[in-house]
C-alpha cells in the first residue's frame, strides 16, 4: 500500500511537498506554485473491465489512484454525496454520436455546464480531507465568478455541513440566464454578492482578501479558514480525469474502438483544466492519440502550440463562447512542468517571466515534447462558431452550445488538413439551453430576431425547445419562477466589511 501512495509537489520548488488531502485544502502551493503528482499511476485494469463500469465506479477506481490518502469509504462517500439525482440522467454523462464525431456531455449537472462535473464533488473532497487533516474550522470559500463557476460553486456548497460560500460578481456583466441562476441559488451557507466593477476588479479584489492577515485573525478567532474552489485545486482536476476514462469504456461498450485501440480528444479550452484531465488520462495509460486544443479568438493557446511563445499581451475579445474568453489559462503551468521534464526552477522561470512581460518562450526540446504528447491547437471564429451550430443542427438535427461548436469546427476543419484515422470523443462542455440566444440566432437568424431583436430569454428557450426536441433541462424550468433569494450590492472597497459582515467577525472598525 505505502509504495502505492502518490505525493504532490508544487510546480515551483523542489521542497514543497503535500498529500492529496493536504493539497486540495492548500489549494495552491505556499510559494504560488500548482500542485502536481509527483509520478503518474498506471491504470492497470482491462478494457472490457472499464467497459462495464457505472461512472460512480470509474470514479473510485481513478480517485483511488490518485488521492491515494483517502480511504476507499471516504472517497465512495464523496461520489455517492456528489454524482446522483443532482444530475439529470442516471448514467452522469453520456456519449453521443452525430455526424463526424462522439460528443461527451458534460452538462447533466445542477447548472447545466461542465463544471458540475468536479464542483458537485470537491466541497466533499475538501471537507473529508478537513477531517482527516484534523482542521476543526469551518471551511470560507471566497470566489470571483464571470458566471459559470459561481454558480457551480454555490451549488456543490449549498448546504454541505461545516462549509460557506461568498461569490463575487460583477453586476451587470454576467449573462440574464447566469445571474437568475445565482440570485436564485438557495442554500443557508450560501451568499452572492453583486459589485460595482468588472470581473478583474472582482478577481483582484478576492486575492486581495484571501492574502489579508487581519482578515485571517479573525477567521481563526471566529473557529473559520479560507479556501479555494477555482480550478487549479488538485481537487478540481481529479473528477475531471475520470470522464475520459468513463468516456473511453463506452466507446468500447459501443464497439466504436477495440479494447486498447486509440481515440482522439478535442476539447473547448479556457483555463485548460479539462484538456489537462485528458493528458493526465493519457499520462495515466489511457489510449489518447492526439489532444486536439479548441480556442475562440481569444486564441493565446493556440499560438502556444504553434510558435512556442506564450503571449497575454493582445485585445480581450467577448465572444458567443464566454467562458473561454481568458488570456491567462493558469493550469497551462502543470503542462509547463511536465514539458520540461518536471523541472521546477526552468518552471518557475517561465511564470516569473510570465508575471513580469506577459510573455514566455519555451525551447525546442519543450516544443518537441509537446508535440511527443499529441497536442495541437486551432481555433474557431465567431463566424465558424455560428456556421458549425447550424450545420451539425441541419445535418443530424443535434444542437450544440457555442463552446462545443468551438471545438466541433475545430476538429471538423482538423480532419480537412491531417488523414488520422483514429475516432474523436468531443467534450461537450455546456447545455444549448444556457446560451438560447445565440444558438437559436445561429439556427435560425430570422426566428431569433424578430421584434428587432427584443425577444425575451424565456422566449428563445421556448423556440430551442421546438427546434432541438430535447426537453428542457430542469436547470432552466427552475429559475422561471424560483424567487430571488440574493439582493448584496457592494462597491469594491467594501467587499472585506461584507465578508466580515456575513461571517459575523469582528464588529470594531475596518481600516
Ligand atoms: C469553463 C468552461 C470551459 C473552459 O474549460 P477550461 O477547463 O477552463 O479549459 C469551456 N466551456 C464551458 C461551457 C465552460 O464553462
Amino acid at each position: 500500500m505505502e509504495n502505492n501512495q502518490i505525493i504532490y509537489r508544487s510546480t515551483r520548488s523542489r521542497h514543497i511537498t503535500a498529500t492529496a488531502s493536504d493539497a486540495i485544502l492548500q489549494g495552491i502551493a505556499p510559494d504560488g506554485g500548482l500542485f502536481v503528482p509527483e509520478r503518474f499511476p498506471e491504470f492497470t485494469e482491462s478494457y472490457e473491465w472499464l467497459s462495464r463500469q457505472t461512472y460512480q465506479q470509474v470514479a473510485l477506481k481513478i480517485m483511488g489512484m490518485l488521492l491515494t490518502d483517502f480511504t476507499q469509504e471516504e472517497l465512495k462517500h464523496c461520489i455517492d454525496s456528489a454524482y446522483d439525482s443532482k444530475f439529470d440522467i442516471p448514467e452522469i454523462t453520456r456519449l453521443k454520436k452525430a455526424d463526424h464525431a462522439w460528443y461527451l456531455e458534460l452538462f447533466h449537472g445542477t447548472t447545466i455546464a461542465f463544471k458540475d462535473m468536479a464542483l458537485s464533488i470537491l466541497p466533499h473532497l475538501m471537507t473529508t480531507a478537513a477531517r482527516k487533516r484534523g482542521v476543526k474550522d469551518e471551511i470560507v470559500i471566497l470566489t470571483a465568478t464571470s458566471g459559470d463557476t459561481g454558480k457551480a460553486a454555490m451549488a456543490g456548497f449549498a448546504d454541505v455541513p461545516g462549509t460557506k460560500i461568498i461569490v463575487f460578481y460583477p453586476k451587470g456583466g454576467v449573462s440574464a440566464v447566469q445571474e437568475k441562476q445565482m440570485l436564485t441559488q438557495r442554500g443557508e451557507n450560501v451568499h452572492l454578492v453583486g459589485i460595482h466593477g468588472n470581473f478583474d476588479d472582482a478577481q483582484t479584489a478576492v486575492k486581495r482578501l484571501f492574502g489579508d492577515e487581519d482578515l485571517a485573525e479573525r477567521m481563526a478567532a471566529g473557529g473559520m479558514r479560507f479556501s479555494s474552489a477555482n480550478s487549479i485545486n488538485i481537487g478540481r482536476l481529479v473528477p475531471q480525469i475520470v470522464y475520459y476514462f468513463y468516456a473511453y469504456g463506452q466507446m468500447v461498450k459501443a464497439g466504436e474502438v477495440r479494447p486498447g485501440g486509440y481515440i482522439n480528444v478535442c476539447v473547448p479550452t479556457g483555463n485548460f483544466g479539462n484538456i489537462l484531465a485528458a493528458f493526465y488520462a493519457k499520462k495515466m495509460g489511457l489510449p489518447i492519440e492526439n489532444l486536439l486544443c479548441a480556442s475562440n479568438e481569444n486564441k493565446v493557446l493556440v499560438d502556444f502550440f504553434q510558435t512556442g511563445v506564450y503571449d497575454r499581451n493582445r485585445a480581450f475579445i467577448l465572444t458567443s463562447s464566454p467562458s473561454m474568453d481568458i488570456l491567462i489559462s493558469s493550469n497551462l503551468e502543470r503542462l509547463v512542468y511536465e514539458i520540461t521534464d518536471q523541472n521546477p526552477d526552468e518552471t518557475n522561470a517561465f511564470m516569473k517571466e510570465l508575471a513580469e512581460t506577459g510573455t514566455y518562450k519555451i525551447t525546442p526540446e519543450m516544443r518537441a515534447n509537446l508535440k511527443e504528447y499529441g497536442f495541437y491547437g486551432d481555433y474557431a471564429s465567431e463566424a465558424m462558431t455560428s456556421d458549425e451550430i447550424r450545420k451539425v443542427y441541419e445535418d443530424t438535427g443535434y444542437v450544440l452550445d457555442p463552446h462545443t461548436a468551438v471545438a466541433s469546427n475545430v476538429y471538423r476543419r482538423y480532419l480537412g488538413q491531417i488523414e488520422d484515422q483514429e475516432k474523436t470523443v468531443i467534450a461537450s462542455t455546456a447545455s444549448p439551453y444556457k446560451f438560447a440566444r445565440s444558438v437559436v440566432t445561429s439556427i435560425r437568424p430570422q426566428l431569433a430576431e424578430q421584434d428587432g431583436g427584443a425577444l425575451s430569454d424565456d422566449a428563445l428557450i421556448d423556440m430551442l425547445a421546438d427546434l432541438s426536441g430535447v426537453a428542457m433541462p430542469r436547470a432552466i424550468r427552475e429559475i422561471r419562477n424560483a424567487p430571488i433569494l440574493h439582493d448584496t450590492v457592494v462597491d469594491v472597497p467594501d467587499m472585506k466589511k461584507e465578508v466580515m459582515r456575513w461571517l459575523g467577525i469582528g464588529h470594531d472598525s475596518v481600516s
